[in-house]
Formats: structure tokens, sequence, C-alpha cells
């Protein structure tokens, strides 16, 4: 009796470590190894965007000329000075005006309106990669920024991003920006309506607010370095929408390849929170 349960348990463990040594899930990156190249008529990597924007927020005055008395409210107004209005663009909608993708990043003068000058197809760890080459006025201030698609995300799931890079001079980092859909914001469910279909290709109704962020810091590795890292937002940051910025600053260059954001099997799942195990308050998780 004792000798089949034991057996009985070790077939099961063999199972779950044959699940997690073999069945890899598959990539959600579209072209991560990047030897689809470039989508022509896009003008950027297949799968990929570099045609990306930023945003100011105007604050508004009741003294507009002397900028006296702030009302609270602001004006959104992207990089290539089109106004939005008053409720702040999100994530994947595009620029009326120049046609650009708003990240949906932190407020800052860094539009990225050269970005993609900065970008091409070259030579990778394997085949093809992307290249990146920052001049001194890039380096130094915005960097460059390449983003994926939006991808779907499954609350509560975990994940896997691996990434092949290397450097020189430039500092690389590859975040992936997690983000939830607000479904109260009712201002916003209406805006969004009113947006041109050129502006909302994703056909998005709610807002996009951003929970949670993975970091890797590759910092300058000067040949080709693989990175790898599970991560599971905590309960109360669960996200829906998900999408993998590659990112590289200071004057030099930078090259990625086999970019892959897999979900975690259910034993790896298990194996990241039993190395993670987070704060015994469940309040904090
Ligand atoms: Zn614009």
């Amino acid at each position: 009796m004792g000798m089949k349960i034991t057996t009985g348990l070790c077939v099961a463990f063999i199972c779950l470590f044959a699940a997690g040594a073999f069945a890899r899930t598959p990539n959600l990156l579209k072209n991560g190894n990047f030897e689809h190249g470039m989508d022509t008529t896009a003008g950027e990597p297949v799968g990929w965007h570099t045609k990306i924007i930023g945003i100011i927020p105007i604050p508004e005055y009741m003294d507009p000329v002397r900028k006296k008395g702030r009302t609270g409210k602001y004006e959104f107004k992207c990089g290539c000075g089109h106004i939005w209005g008053n409720v702040r663009p999100w994530a994947y909608l595009y620029c009326p005006e120049c046609g650009r993708l708003n990240v949906g990043l932190e407020d800052s003068g860094d539009l990225y309106d050269d970005n993609e000058t900065c970008v091409k197809i070259g030579a990778g760890k394997t085949g093809r990669g992307l290249e990146y080459d920052l001049p001194v006025a890039i380096g130094n201030n915005e960097g460059v920024r390449v983003v994926s698609d939006l991808i779907k995300a499954e609350p509560g799931a975990g994940y896997e991003i691996s990434f092949d890079t290397k450097a020189s001079k430039s500092h690389v980092r590859l975040f992936v920006e997690c983000f939830r859909e607000e479904t109260g914001d009712d201002l916003a469910t209406r805006w969004v309506k009113t947006l041109p279909a050129k502006s909302n290709p994703l056909r998005q109704t709610v807002r996009l607010k951003r929970v949670f962020r993975k970091h890797i810091d590759a910092k300058t590795p000067t040949t080709w370095t693989h990175f790898s890292e599970t991560f599971v937002a905590p309960d109360r940051y669960a996200f829906d929408w998900m999408y993998v910025s590659l990112y590289a600053y200071l004057p030099g260059e930078a090259a990625f390849d086999n970019v892959v954001l897999r979900k975690l099997t259910p034993a790896e799942l298990a194996a990241h929170r039993s190395a993670n195990p987070g704060p015994k308050d469940k309040r904090l998780r």
C-alpha cells in the first residue's frame, strides 16, 4: 500500500518535472526573433512599433495669460502639438494628427519624434536582430524605444520574459508594461468613442491604466548575453494587457534578438510562487 502511494507520487513528480522541463508555452510576441524583418507598408518591424510619441499635460488656469489660479484640469498635448483634449489619452491610441502611437508611459518632454530613424533590422545573435544607433542628442535625452504589439494577458497568470542583447556604450533596459482595463471611467469610455477610427485601430472601449511593470536592467553587455526572468503581478496589480518595451539610452549602439514572452505552465507558476513567497499579510499582496 505504502509502496503504491510512493510510486504514484513519483510518477506525478516526474510528470510535473517533464512538463516544466520540456513543454515550452508559445511565444506571445509576433516576430520576437526579428526574422520577419520590416513591414514595408508600416515602415516598422513586423509585430513592433518604432513610430511612437508621448504626451505633455498642460495645466489649465483661471487666468491663462498670467498663468494664475489652476483649475485642477489639464489639457493633453501630443508631442507633435496636437491637443487631445481634457481626457488623458492612453496606450495604443494613435494621435489623429501625426499618426504616431501613444505609449502611455510617464509624462515627459521626451517625445521620441525621431525614434524610428535610430532603429533598423540588422544582425542578431542568430539570423536577424534589431539594431539601435543612438546619436549624442537622442542618447543623452529620451533614448530609443521599440514596443511590441499589445498583448492580452490573463489576470493572475505568470509570465517569463527572455531576450538576447548586446551594447556598445549605450545602456539597455527591457520593460514589460502591464495595464488594467478601467471599466469605471465613464468620461474616458464616452470619449474614446469620439476618436476617429484611425486613432483607435484596436477598437478599445475603456481606459487602460498602467498598474504593473516588469523591468530587467541589462546594463551594457559587450557581447551577446541572454536574460530571462519570471514575473507574476501581486493580486492587487492583476492586469489585462501588456506590451514589451526594448529600451536603450546613452550615446552608442545596442542590439536585441530572440525576445520571448510566454505564459508560465502551472508547474512553473508554482515554482515561481515558492521561490517568491511575497508578503505574509494578504492586504499587501
Ligand atoms: Zn501627434
